[in-house]
């Protein structure tokens, strides 16, 4: 290439398909122009020095929300992709969660504009298959959702718009769903807990203190999530859509899982939630930890562990759900009523590397975990997920070496005040720089990218 570039990152180790190598990264244009030897790269406008670090692709968090416009009180658009930026994410997929539900062309092209106009980083957007007729979904394919989501529950009470065309708790409209989606070959993401038993247990639950942490477990146990799973992988061998299983929590699903391999495309997610806590830290932090499906047993935590280690889950995301300070406050002492969510886009990468330096996996596993396998399975692959020529110059340069310890005055989300699962926590290896094609979003403790940087990442971006 003769070409000059834009920007040359020099000095550190960069994290190609193959393992690390010691290369210099040059960019130009927003994509990725060539690796080049040591000290043979061609002239730049720029340069970073990047000795001691280490580049990887830009972070893909393929679940994740905001539920913007609606309740900004909550976060913004703006203040969760500066959270998002902080954290190593380059691309965020948000949820169709949203009021009213993102399950209409009309719906999902104003939520393309809002957010067209406040990312700092790329996004995609889900969308919920709403009435489940052929011409909505067509339309909002022709948008360019990245991916469709439903819940196999029903809405939580009061909150039916929010749900609206999303949620599926009758069998025959999950049916339905798969069936109507698969013609797309976008992946369907589901929610996987059984209605009936979640009503059943419900009713249990509510003789229990509704303070003690225990009880959010008791009133949605294992079963609920592995029954349902079970239902929906039998019905893909027949629906054939390009399933996606979302947070994955416990034994019982990853046997479930396990017993499946095979019988159709799907594949499975769980979270940091769900890998670094136990129920012991839900009892610590309240319902400031409360989640749904709940954070489990060490047991749990140890066979999501196993199923990475075997690859039977292959995908970790942040189910990212900021929440107002007020809005978890007023539910203290009280699981059944407490929002359900918490926020973690800033905790992933840094524990990740945690992870990678405790010597549990390695760090081109914890990449995938979290990034490439994502990007290939949305079809965003090589484009987004890999620094090749011609990839997105999405860069998110750590130091393996550095820490990172989370607390209110250190996070940017707007939840900060509520990421009490998650603050306090020390974890080896920290962010120091995020690069959105081609532009610094993220130096050093300050978020540089502007609101409107960020773009629409469609299925059709990879070509
Ligand atoms: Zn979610």
């Amino acid at each position: 290439m003769t070409t000059a570039l834009d920007l040359l990152i020099r000095g550190g180790e960069v994290l190609l398909p193959d393992g690390l190598h010691r290369v210099d990264l040059g960019l130009a244009e927003g994509r990725v122009a060539g690796l080049y030897a040591p000290g043979t790269a061609p002239e730049a406008a720029e340069r970073i020095d990047a000795a001691g670090l280490t580049a990887l692709p830009g972070i893909v968090d393929i679940h994740f929300h905001v539920r913007a416009p609606a309740y900004p009180e909550r976060g913004t658009v703006q203040s969760e992709t500066r959270a998002a930026a902080a954290g190593g994410v380059t691309t965020l997929f948000e949820m169709p969660i949203s009021k009213p539900c993102c399950s209409t062309p009309g719906e999902l092209a104003r939520r393309r504009d809002h957010f067209a106009g406040n990312a700092v980083i790329d996004f995609a957007l889900y969308a919920a298959p709403g009435d489940l007729t052929e011409t909505s979904r067509d339309a909002m394919t022709e948008i360019g959702c990245i991916a469709w989501k439903i819940f196999t529950t029903a809405p939580p009470p009061g909150r039916g718009d929010e749900f609206d065309g999303l949620a599926f708790p009758d069998e025959a409209d999950q049916m339905r769903a798969l069936q109507l989606l698969a013609a797309t070959g976008l992946p369907v993401v589901v929610h996987a807990e059984s209605a009936p038993l979640l009503a059943h247990f419900a009713q249990a639950a509510a003789a229990l203190d509704p303070a003690d942490a225990a009880t959010h477990g008791a009133s949605r146990p294992a079963i609920c999530e592995a029954v349902a799973v079970a239902r929906l992988l039998t019905m893909n061998m027949t629906a054939g859509a390009k399933l996606h299983i979302a947070h994955v929590t416990s034994a019982e699903t990853v046997a479930v899982l396990r017993a499946f391999a095979g019988t159709s495309d799907f594949t499975a997610e769980t979270c940091p939630q769900y890998l670094f806590a136990t129920e012991a830290d839900v009892a610590r932090a309240g319902v400031y930890a409360k989640v749904n499906p709940p954070i489990r047993t060490q047991a749990d935590q140890d066979a999501l562990w196993q199923a990475i280690a075997d690859g039977i889950i292959d995908y970790v995301t942040t189910d990212h759900a900021p929440f107002a300070l007020a809005e978890k406050r007023a539910a203290e002492g009280d699981f059944p009523a407490a929002p359900p969510g918490v926020p973690g886009i800033e905790f992933i990468l840094p524990a990740m590397l945690d992870a990678v330096a405790a010597g549990r996996l390695s760090l081109k596993r914890a990449h995938d975990l979290i990034c490439a396998n994502g990007a290939r399975r949305y079809g965003l692959y090589p484009f987004k997920g890999a620094l090749l020529p011609g990839s997105a110059a999405d860069v998110t340069l750590v130091d393996l070496a550095g820490e990172t310890s989370l607390s209110p005055e250190t996070m940017h989300s707007h939840a900060r005040e509520v990421a009490h699962l998650f603050a306090g926590r020390r974890l080896r290896g920290r962010v120091r720089r995020t690069i959105l094609r081609g532009h610094t979003v993220f130096l050093d403790g300050s978020v540089t990218g502007r609101p409107g940087g960020g773009a629409f990442v469609t299925p059709r971006a990879a070509c």
